[in-house]
């Protein structure tokens, strides 16, 4: 067996059992356990871990009811009130930060270096970053308003760090929201209500919401001012319709099939190791994967060897150990639907190795065309697709022969190569010799059918502000 003894579960255990596994919705800062329920399952092991409240359209209207009756005075506390709000729910993260990541870790099944490093540290840092805004909120944007009340939906990928990157700037503008976690993986937003009281959310501000797909069609069809969306494009794309001539705000972040461009001057081994990163970081269940490998023709065959050699060495197991790289997926309804896809190609298929269970090892197809279904459809798993390219012309064709346009990465050593392909690749975000680089200053979106909108970065919080009615614009002072 690998590494260390693995990482605690007493802590998430025993806060588990101190809800006595039964959680209710979060509402206008009371816990309301009543209706029917639903078990939240650890895919590692199939054990229930808790049973989840399905919220009705009841329970939403309640909950817009809370965010409603809050948002006066949350949107006039001064920005110094909301911003040490934020800075203490930062700490609360922190302070907590092993019962986040353990949490998180058995209610998806990724691994707890990547939970505790990424997860749980990221929305810190999101919550931080916004803190900073909201204490100069006034001076950015005098002349803006808060939209009111958000609806935001989150998928299961990222639970909780999704949930930061839109309850942050959300409540850094002045907003209130009620937030619908995703089915499969509510455990760390119930969680993250506590954090709320501690760290002094005033009631109604935050109100958590558990349920499946009903529940967020509630969401979406209740009194709400803007809705912040994370999850498929399918759904994305009804959502547009739905909202269509509301006249209230809306972000979409939705899915993608990232092209990783290498380049025959590329550092290899850099880009074979950036390649373990893009594609098996969470077992790829991540949006901006580096799902599609082109690699020039010169050095496919050296590429391919080197990434099977590193394949064999990536360690699939027990999430909550410390050496172990890849967890277990999501769900085992997430395995079929992978496995399923990888069925109907027609390239050849290389496997690393993996445990029975949910799991699934790292997967490499070669011998692809563009037009097959893995260089096509989102998998939003282990499985790299791979094509080569002759002229760099060539590459950025492939590259945009996609419907989705989230990320991209390029790896070449000559400066030229990588400023002049860049901008020609449609893109929300273009790494160069690197790959997944995201912070909260910067803005991430997708173009085409991956998005709408940006998260992070100033336009971000833009997203959640709209163009004030009430304080005139401030005339720019000339020295
Ligand atoms: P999904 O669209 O099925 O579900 C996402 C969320 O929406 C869940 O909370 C779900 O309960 C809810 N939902 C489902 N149907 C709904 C409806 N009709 N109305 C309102 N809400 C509804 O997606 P998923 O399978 O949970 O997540 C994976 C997808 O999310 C992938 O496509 C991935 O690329 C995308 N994603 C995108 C980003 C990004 O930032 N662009 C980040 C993470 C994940």
């Amino acid at each position: 067996e690998w590494g260390p003894a693995p990482e605690s579960r007493a802590e998430a255990d025993a806060w588990l059992d101190s809800h006595g596994r039964r959680f209710g919705h979060y509402i206008g800062g009371k816990r309301l356990a009543a209706g029917e329920t639903f078990a939240t399952v650890n895919p590692a092991t199939g054990e229930t871990l808790a049973e989840i409240t399905q919220g009705t359209a009841e329970d939403v209207a309640q909950a817009v009811k809370a965010a409603r009756k809050a948002h006066g005075s949350w949107a006039k506390s001064s920005d110094h009130d909301r911003a040490r709000v934020l800075y203490a729910i930062a700490r609360g993260l922190q302070k907590h930060a092993r019962l986040f990541a353990v949490l998180e870790v058995l209610d998806t099944g990724k691994p707890i270096r990547e939970a505790r490093d990424i997860d749980v540290a990221q929305a810190a840092r999101h919550f931080y970053h916004h803190a900073g805004h909201a204490e100069l909120r006034g001076e950015t944007h005098p002349d803006a308003e808060p939209w009111g009340v958000c609806g935001q939906i989150v998928p299961w990928n990222f639970p909780l760090l999704m949930l930061a990157w839109k309850v942050a700037p959300a409540l850094a503008m002045g907003n209130t929201v009620v937030l619908k976690p995703a089915e499969w993986t509510p455990l760390t937003a119930l969680a993250f209500a506590e954090i709320c009281d501690g760290a002094g959310v005033p009631p109604g501000v935050v109100n958590i919401v558990t349920g499946d797909g009903a529940t967020g069609a509630a969401l979406v069809s209740a009194e709400i001012d803007k809705l912040a969306f994370t999850g498929s494009t399918e759904v994305g794309r009804l959502l547009r319709r739905e909202t269509a001539g509301r006249g209230i705000g809306l972000t979409l972040e939705l899915g993608g099939k990232s092209p990783y461009l290498v380049f025959e001057d590329a550092d290899i081994d850099g880009a074979v190791e950036g390649l373990v990163d893009a594609i098996w970081f969470n077992g790829g269940q991540v949006c901006c994967a580096g799902s599609r490998l082109l690699v020039q023709e010169g050095i496919a065959e050296d590429v391919t060897a080197r990434l099977r050699a590193r394949m064999a060495r990536i360690r699939v197991g027990n999430p909550l150990d410390k050496s172990v790289d890849m967890g277990a997926l999501v769900h085992t309804e997430q395995k079929a639907r992978i496995e399923a896809i990888l069925e109907r190609t027609t390239g050849k298929i290389h496997r690393g190795a993996a445990p029975d269970g949910c799991y699934l090892p790292p997967v490499l197809v070669t011998d692809l065309h563009s037009a097959d279904p893995l260089m096509q459809e989102e998998v939003f798993g282990p499985v790299l697709a791979m094509t080569t390219f002759r002229t760099p012309a060539e590459a950025v064709q492939l590259a945009n022969d996609t419907t989705y346009g989230l990320a991209a990465s390029i790896w070449s050593q000559d400066i030229d190569v990588a400023l002049d392909t860049a901008p020609k690749i449609d893109a929300g975000v273009v790494w160069v010799n690197g790959t997944n680089m995201l912070d909260a200053a910067a803005p991430f979106g997708g173009l085409k059918e991956s998005g709408f909108g940006r998260e992070g970065g100033t336009a971000g919080l833009a997203a959640y502000l709209r163009p004030g009615t009430g304080a005139p614009l401030k005339a720019p002072k000339v020295y």
